[in-house]
């Protein structure tokens, strides 16, 4: 009521836009007649002038009108669609870089061109984003003719193509690509060792279509690149062996006289002091243990696979989440209930289950580079998106992604009836009556599309079809090409299709069902002359029509759902399909309580209503209320659900700004005509770390440790250093004097090695510094993997977690630096040419290859590691340094804090630890 009245007084706010932006549709159509007229040279030549004009600086904003005329004069032309003012508005909110709502039909695809090739022409590479490979090389095709008609050029990135595909596709001023392609194509020109390899040429503009599918439902998973993990497996074996020892308790008894609790529902380990003790001990006893308990840092790893191990024993079953076939592991889907051969459960998990079975145990893999779906595209300098459901979404798309939702009215005024829930007490009688109303519609000629939440229950509802003889199809396969054709017959009459979930799929339904495909046919047929195909043409038209028309009468598309689902907005996709372009069609949704949704989130006001219904049997109900409190249950879960995704990006947001450094570095030193000043800054770097560490600035000789600055940089760049003598010679050293000779010593030194190497061998002295930089990177990466589970762990330690995350990885990242400059100086000293090495490369002709597969012929001198270890060879075990720092902290405190201190207060020495478990242990 209230909002009924507010917006009366304020107009909805899509057609307060509209009403705002009035002028700006009437400024491109004020274009029309003249471009009309024009010829096709003349326009290109306009899309030239304008072109440069922006490149002089003139404004997007002010060119826009005349860019869009053209765009639409193109599509006119090109396409046969001109496309209509509120496309242009539509294509005006994504230039303003906000989500564009609006309906299935409206043509978004040729929306998305406006400002795409508005961008294009002011220099931008334009990324559109859809939802499959088969829908980007569509677009890309079936838009062609608009951007060429302007001049510019449009690709497509697509699975499977090969390397020079891919950097042809890149070349164009726009790309088509799925969110993975595009998401993979930036992983993996962050770890190229050649400029020339990389593919994208930035981030600057991007469109993203189906933007709820993208940025809200596949935002949970963040994109990654794994390879196989390192050399040294973890000790699965013995963390089996412990957890088979350890006897499980409860929480609430405080664990008395148990190792652990296991937490079925959330699927959780929580230690006991004495299990911690014991499993301290056992992993001591084997040399595992390094410097301090197993919930530092360094020892993380260890904690993190004897975790795993406890959940394989004790939270997961055999034939309940697994079986075991033929030796092997099959994961059994948690909601389905089907096995799933293939699916792997990640981090160690399966691993851990393969000990538990005595299998073999399958090499885990490792992530090589991985970015969160969120910070991936707040990477775009420009970011828009168009959909067709945003609204009840808004909040997550203003927050998250800086992205205003704007409804753009629709070109004809929606008739689509969406008609009451219809509510039964038992599920069987809501199938009935689903099967009859189909047969209704069948008998009408009227088309209709059953929506169902599960492969499951679309094949229950085929088979209950396929008893009564309704002929139907079946999506719910993942063959996108297929599935379009399906959706296009989708409209004919009396038609019956049953799918799982409409969201991204990315042709819509005509009623009458579509002749593209068959004129298609006509105009390829070689036998028919140009006459006979037009004839035929003709009647395939004629048909067409009488089909659409007899549709229309019959009521147009309706659409059946066989449950709500999680998500209102996946309702609002599946209703979306109907009544597109001002047609007439239907939608309703039959619901029970035992629905899943209604079973979980029902609250008990329901009770008694149930009770009547059951009297009632096989009655349905239309009430209100049953939909308010099921909507209620989908807002909790949409709430829920956010919650989860916004988790994600606080953890990675942290990483983010790690790795925004690392692949900053790397594209300096990857772009750079010399390095001398990089490896100049490493080996500063490095000498800092040892010597001054160990002698500080400005501190007087009787603080210093000579001998530990000596060990250190024996230790951590294999060279010995005479500090000593330096000191002994000369009285006027003082700590940053040492330092600074003992910098000027390690840099002379690897001048030296270097020149030897000879002018060629700069791409090599790169490849060097990368390979280090990406091993230490990726270990780094699992290290966090691992830290944040460990501090889900220590969250009943009363201390903030992600606080806690921040503090400690960002001491790990510090220590990686440190090891990645220590390194980088270690090998630069050492390394040699073979002697029956080919020489190194000529500048410019990098291999490239992905980082770690490229051979470098080098001979470490001395004890000095191999610098060069194939991918995914990198040592797990975060660098030690992080446990300098973390002891470090932990003597700041005075005895009296300690002595305040209960047994279960975190440690005052700030290690996130309990107090029993740290200071105050016996
Ligand atoms: P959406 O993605 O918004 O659901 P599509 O881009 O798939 O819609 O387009 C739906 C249909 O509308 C297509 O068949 C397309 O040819 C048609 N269409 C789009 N714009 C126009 C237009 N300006 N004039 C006529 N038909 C159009």
């Amino acid at each position: 009521m209230i909002q009924a009245l507010l917006r009366r007084i304020s107009g909805d706010p899509g057609e307060r836009f509209a009403r705002r932006h009035r002028g700006v549709v009437a400024a491109v159509n004020a274009f029309e007649e003249e471009f009309k007229k024009a010829a096709g040279e003349a326009l290109t030549a306009r899309a030239a002038a304008l072109k440069e004009r922006l490149a002089a600086g003139a404004s997007q904003e002010k060119e826009l009108p005349e860019a869009f005329a053209l765009a639409r004069e193109a599509a006119a032309r090109g396409l046969g669609l001109r496309p209509f003012d509120v496309q242009m508005l539509g294509g005006y909110a994504l230039h303003r870089g906000m989500v564009a709502e609006m309906k299935t039909g409206e043509g978004k695809t040729l929306v998305a061109t406006l400002p795409a090739s508005l961008a294009a022409l002011a220099g931008e590479q334009v990324h559109v984003v859809t939802v499959n490979d088969y829908l980007a090389r569509r677009d890309a095709d079936w838009m062609r003719p608009v951007y060429e008609g302007m001049g510019l050029t449009v690709g497509a990135t697509v699975q499977g193509a090969t390397p020079e595909e891919r950097q042809a596709a890149y070349r164009c001023d726009v790309v088509y690509g799925t969110n993975n392609q595009l998401g993979f194509d930036y992983l993996n020109d962050n770890m190229v060792h050649a400029a020339e390899a990389r593919l994208q040429r930035g981030l600057d503009f991007a469109i993203v279509d189906e933007v709820d599918s993208i940025l809200i439902d596949e935002a949970r998973t963040p994109l990654a690149i794994s390879g196989v993990a390192g050399a040294k497996p973890p000790p699965y074996q013995l963390c089996d062996a412990i957890a088979r020892e350890f006897t499980p308790g409860t929480e609430e008894d405080d664990f008395i006289s148990n190792d652990f609790a296991a937490d079925a529902k959330t699927r959780q380990i929580h230690f006991s002091d004495d299990g911690y003790e014991k499993a301290e001990k056992i992993f001591a006893r084997h040399g595992l243990l390094h410097d301090g308990g197993l919930y530092e840092a360094h020892n993380l790893t260890l904690m993190h696979h004897l975790v795993c191990a406890l959940r394989a024993r004790h939270l997961f079953a055999r034939d309940r989440d697994y079986v075991v076939r033929e030796r092997r592991i099959v994961v059994i889907d948690e909601h389905t209930g089907r096995p799933m051969p293939g699916r792997r459960w990640g981090d160690g998990l399966h691993q851990a289950i393969q000990a538990k079975e005595g299998l073999a145990i399958e090499p885990e893999t490792q992530t090589l580079a991985s970015v969160s779906l969120q910070n991936f595209y707040r990477g775009y300098r420009r970011l828009a998106g168009m959909t067709g459901t945003a609204a009840t979404e808004a909040d997550e798309f203003r927050d998250i992604y800086g992205l205003e939702v704007m409804p753009i009215p629709t070109h004809r005024t929606m008739v689509r009836e969406d008609r009451n829930d219809l509510v039964f007490a038992r599920r069987k009688a809501k199938l009935e009556r689903i099967v009859a109303d189909v047969k209704d519609c069948v008998a009408n000629k009227r088309p209709v599309l059953v929506g169902t939440t599960t492969v499951e229950s679309s094949e229950e509802i085929a088979r209950l079809l396929a008893a009564e003889g309704v002929g139907h199809d079946v999506l719910n396969a993942k063959q996108h090409e297929r599935e379009a054709s399906i959706i296009a017959q989708a409209g004919m009459p009396g038609k019956v299709t049953i799918a799982t979930s409409m969201a991204g799929r990315g042709t819509d339904i005509v009623l009458g069902g579509s002749v593209e495909a068959e004129r298609a046919a006509v105009e390829a047929e070689p036998e028919l002359d140009a006459a006979a195909k037009k004839q035929k043409l003709a009647e395939l038209d004629a048909a067409w029509e009488q089909r659409h028309a007899a549709v229309v009468a019959a009521g147009g598309l309706h659409i059946i759902g066989t449950e709500r689902h999680e998500s209102r907005r996946i309702d609002n996709q599946l209703r979306g399909r109907a009544g597109r372009q001002g047609d007439p069609g239907s939608s309703v949704f039959f619901l029970s309580f035992e629905d899943p949704l209604m079973r979980v989130f029902a609250d008990a006001k329901l009770g008694g209503l149930v009770d009547r219904l059951m009297a009632d049997d096989d009655e349905p109900l239309e009430v209100g209320m049953v939909s308010r409190v099921i909507e209620k249950a989908q807002r909790r879960v949409e709430a829920y659900n956010y919650d989860i995704r916004k988790q994600l990006l606080e953890y990675d947001d942290i990483a983010n700004d790690q790795r925004r450094i690392i692949y900053e570095q790397r594209r300096h030193i990857v772009d750079a005509a010399d390095i001398a000043e990089v490896v100049a800054e490493l080996v500063a770097g490095a000498v800092d770390a040892t010597v001054g560490a160990h002698v500080p600035a400005g501190t007087p000789e009787e603080e210093w440790d000579v001998a530990g600055a000596a060990a250190a940089v024996r230790q951590s760049i294999g060279r010995e250093l005479p500090l000593e003598e330096w000191l002994q010679s000369s009285d006027e050293l003082d700590a940053a004097g040492l330092v600074a000779k003992a910098a000027a010593e390690v840099q002379a030194a690897v001048e030296a090695n270097l020149a030897r190497l000879g002018p060629g061998s700069l791409n090599f002295q790169k490849s060097i510094v990368l390979e280090i930089l990406d091993n230490n990177w990726r270990a780094h990466l699992s290290a966090l993997d691992h830290l944040r589970q460990g501090i889900g762990l220590r969250g009943f330690a009363q201390k903030n977690p992600k606080q806690e995350y921040r503090r400690e990885s960002l001491a790990m990242f510090n220590a990686m630096l440190d090891t990645i400059r220590a390194d980088a100086t270690k090998i630069l000293l050492a390394v040699r040419l073979r002697e029956d090495a080919p020489p190194p490369p000529p500048p410019g002709a990098a291999p490239v290859q992905p980082a770690g597969t490229a051979p470098v012929p080098v001979q470490p001198a001395g004890a000095a590691p191999p610098p060069v270890q194939p991918a995914g060879a990198a040592p797990a075990a975060p660098a030690a340094p992080a446990a300098a720092a973390a002891t470090a902290s932990k003597k700041q405190q005075s005895p009296a804090d300690y002595a305040k201190a209960g047994r279960n207060d975190p440690c005052p020495c700030g290690s996130g630890l309990k107090y029993k478990h740290c200071h105050g242990r016996k």
